[in-house]
């Protein structure tokens, strides 16, 4: 180490030499005289020996004065050397008595301009760096996917924004910590979190769709577990991911109800037309009236098989955004009474009391008349259809300043709070296994709403499950 009580520089070091040489020089020459001389002459002795003595130490003292910058630059470099954490910036330039000195600070500029440089790129590469890293942050925070980083015991290390939110926890500094199988398990019901298990006992990198509940629109998730491995190939830390894929499993189970009422739509009547047209053709001896009932019901299959064809239609033609709508002055009276007539023999079939109640002057309104006529009659044939024999519905239109109200009100099954938000739903029937036996295809409603749309208004729905419904389709008067 450098000490700096023992540290004796060049110049004493130089300065000590010149002096020591010089002193042994004059006392070997005082003495030579003295010698040659035999004693004869002292003080002229005193005066050989005294001036090239005073030239001695004159010269030491310049020595010592002038070649201080060198004491300078040796300590500068044994500091430097014996330090590990000194920098070359401490290293100082000196002041220019000798071109050594002159070299010395041409060359500390030098390594001064390049340390700066490289202070300067090191702070670029450090700032590059944050700025990827607080990229590839946000990006992880934003990803809809969830995502956690786990420790080989499953405990997190870290997630993002999405995996707290699809987990219900948004509190999110709480989750870390926590054992993943853990928080996952507690989300979903007991055969789920079965699974979950031996998905994370399995060594493997696995992919794994769980539905939270026996309801699918409670939730579903594509769980996967990722097991990366570190730089010796051993496994190290876990990445879980997770996808709310509910919508996507709802548009599946829509996909097969679809595929599973239009085969059943298309298939019934058309068996039914085979059959009794067969029999028409091939069976001699029919009554009238047998015959009759077969043609009549020949018709109703054929009704039954354009209704569905129809309905299709108006969805697809919905979905394309190309139902349009054409606005004439509507008598509401006229209109009515299409509807009622047209629907009054279902519910005489059903021995259902159905009334209807107009106020005493409605006025005209501006509407596409078939559609409207196509959207409130499917309000009153659901009414019709999801009552039982000797029910009641009841068909009320009202109007104020601003709008008309058509209200179908009946005394039927009713729909349960949970099905009430699905209605509308392109598809969707109730599993109620009262309305699984009726014939639907789950399409009407959300035309008619479509309709109601187009023309400004709403359908808005009160029910109770076993008690009855009240469908409301409202229409703005401008
Ligand atoms: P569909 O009647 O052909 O099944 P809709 O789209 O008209 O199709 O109706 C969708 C679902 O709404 C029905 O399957 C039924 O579950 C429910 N629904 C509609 N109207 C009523 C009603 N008046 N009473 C009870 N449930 C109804």
């Amino acid at each position: 180490m450098f000490a700096a009580q023992r540290y004796r520089s060049f110049t004493q070091r130089l300065s000590g030499q010149h002096l020591f040489f010089g002193l042994v020089g004059i006392v070997y020459f005082g003495a030579s005289v003295l010698f040659l001389s035999r004693w004869e002459s002292i003080p002229s002795l005193a005066t050989a020996l005294g001036v090239p003595l005073c030239m001695l130490l004159l010269g030491s003292f310049a020595i010592k004065k002038t070649s201080r910058w060198l004491d300078n630059l040796e300590r500068q470099l044994l500091r430097f050397a014996e330090n590990p954490n000194h920098s070359v910036l401490d290293l100082r330039p000196l002041p220019v008595r000798h071109p050594l000195a002159a070299g010395w600070n041409h060359l500390l500029a030098r390594v001064h301009e390049h340390s700066a440089w490289n202070g300067v790129e090191r702070r670029l590469s450090e700032a590059v760096h944050s700025q990827q890293a607080k990229r590839w942050e946000t990006a992880f925070q934003n990803l809809t996917d969830g995502i956690a980083i786990c420790d080989a015991e499953g405990k997190i290390l870290q997630f993002n924004r999405s995996f707290a939110t699809l987990l219900q926890r948004p509190d999110t500094t709480s989750l870390i910590g926590m054992d993943v199988i853990d928080l996952l398990s507690e989300q979903v019901e007991e055969a789920a979190a079965q699974r979950i298990l031996s998905m994370a006992n399995n060594q493997a990198t696995q992919v794994l769709e769980v539905q939270r509940t026996a309801d699918l629109t409670q939730g579903v998730w594509r769980l996967s577990r990722i097991l990366p491995t570190n730089e010796n190939g051993d496994p190290s830390d876990s990445i879980w991911t997770l996808r709310d894929v509910t919508q996507l499993k709802l548009a599946e189970a829509a996909r097969e109800q679809f595929v599973f009422t239009a085969t059943h739509e298309l298939r019934t009547p058309l068996a039914n037309i085979q059959a009794y047209s067969e029999t028409l053709a091939t069976v001699g001896e029919l009554s009238v009236e047998q015959q009759q009932n077969f043609y009549n019901t020949i018709n109703n299959e054929a009704n039954r098989l354009a209704r569905f064809v129809d309905e299709l239609l108006n969805i697809s033609q919905m979905e394309a955004g190309a139902i349009t709508i054409e606005k004439h002055e509507v008598q509401l009276d006229r209109l009515l009474n299409e509807i009622l007539e047209s629907q009054r023999p279902l519910a005489v079939e059903k021995k259902q009391v159905f009334n209807f109640s107009v106020a005493p002057k409605l006025p005209k309104i501006l509407a596409d008349k078939d559609k409207l006529v196509a959207a409130l009659s499917n309000l009153v044939s659901n009414a019709i259809k999801y009552t039982p024999e000797e029910g009641k519905v009841t068909v009320r239109v009202d109007s104020d300043a601003s709008r008309v109200l058509f209200m179908v009100e009946d005394s039927g099954i009713g729909i349960s709070p949970e099905d009430l938000p699905k209605l509308g739903g392109k598809f969707f029937r109730s599993k109620d296994a009262r309305v699984q036996d009726i014939v639907g295809s789950g399409l009407g409603l959300a035309f008619s709403q479509e309709i109601a749309r187009l023309h400004g208004g709403t359908i808005s729905i009160r029910s109770e499950l076993n008690q009855g419904s009240c469908f409301t389709l409202e229409i703005p008067l401008r």
